[in-house]
């Protein structure tokens, strides 16, 4: 049986971090036998320095563009529309109000920055300025918090790379997340009872080691709801690593893969 496949985080110019444009990203998902695919841009509420960044989102340069495309693509690759969602703890009210529109379907929740106890600066310029392990773990520790300051929140669908800052600290620290066991369980618990779910992030296609130990965890505490993303800035990555995840997810034991619609999961056999 074919499976059904879906990329949903990934980037277009719109987010600034990107040059891709939705309709090449949608060739790309066809060409890489993608059924579906998301548009998750970024709304960060702070910058790399700290700064407050707006907690208004105007979606509409992409509903633009969804609506030019989405009929013209229909039955051979759904196009939805998301959004990355950075650090919305910084204003979770007006992020509330900022997400009432009737044409989102998914909502990644992710955390880019420190805490604002922390200066709020970039996690990714955090740890590249990491002078000693001890650094690198009081990160971790204030991530740890941030998320579940952001589940308790509740402003997401799935919550984003969880192993975010596992990508940037330096690899001779050997960090993982295993020292915050207990605190990520219960911070998972949560998020099953919420009805909401996790994303298995393949940072196009170059990191999957660092989630086993996640997707474990996740399992153990009940969970079902995940969605697969490449976080693809450039085309040649929509769908990147998705063999290897698809293959992780079912030695986990996982029986879906979740698209989304209008913040509903829809739930596809593995
Ligand atoms: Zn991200
Ligand atoms: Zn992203």
């Amino acid at each position: 049986m074919l499976r059904y496949l879906s990329d949903y985080h990934t980037h277009t110019y719109l987010s600034g971090d990107s040059q891709s444009t939705l309709l090449q990203n949608i060739r790309a998902a066809h060409r890489a036998g993608l059924h579906e695919l998301c548009a998750t841009e970024h709304w960060n509420l702070l910058d790399q320095q700290g700064n407050r960044l707006p907690a208004a989102y105007d979606f509409g340069p992409l509903l633009q563009q969804w609506r030019r495309l989405r009929n013209r693509w229909a039955g051979k690759v759904e196009v939805r529309v998301g959004i990355e969602l950075g650090n919305s703890t910084v204003d979770t009210p007006a992020v509330e109000q900022g997400l009432q529109i009737p044409q989102l379907d998914f909502v990644i929740g992710s955390l880019h920055s420190a805490s604002l106890e922390r200066g709020g600066i970039g996690i990714y310029t955090a740890a590249k300025k990491c002078r000693c392990r001890q650094d690198a773990v009081e990160l971790l520790e204030d991530y740890v918090l941030q998320m579940e300051e952001l589940v308790q929140a509740g402003t997401f669908d799935v919550l984003g790379h969880i192993i975010y800052p596992l990508r940037y600290l330096p690899p001779d620290y050997e960090l993982t997340l295993e020292p915050w066991e207990e605190r990520l369980t219960a911070l998972m618990r949560q998020i099953v009872q919420a009805g909401k779910g996790i994303e298995l992030n393949t940072t196009q296609g170059t990191t999957l080691t660092q989630w086993t130990w996640v997707l474990e965890r996740y399992r153990q505490a009940g969970g079902e709801i995940i969605t697969l993303g490449s976080d693809a800035h450039q085309p040649g990555y929509i769908g990147a690593g998705f063999q290897q995840a698809l293959e992780l997810l079912e030695y986990h034991g996982f029986r879906w893969l979740c698209t989304y619609r209008r913040r509903i999961p829809c739930f596809h056999r593995l």
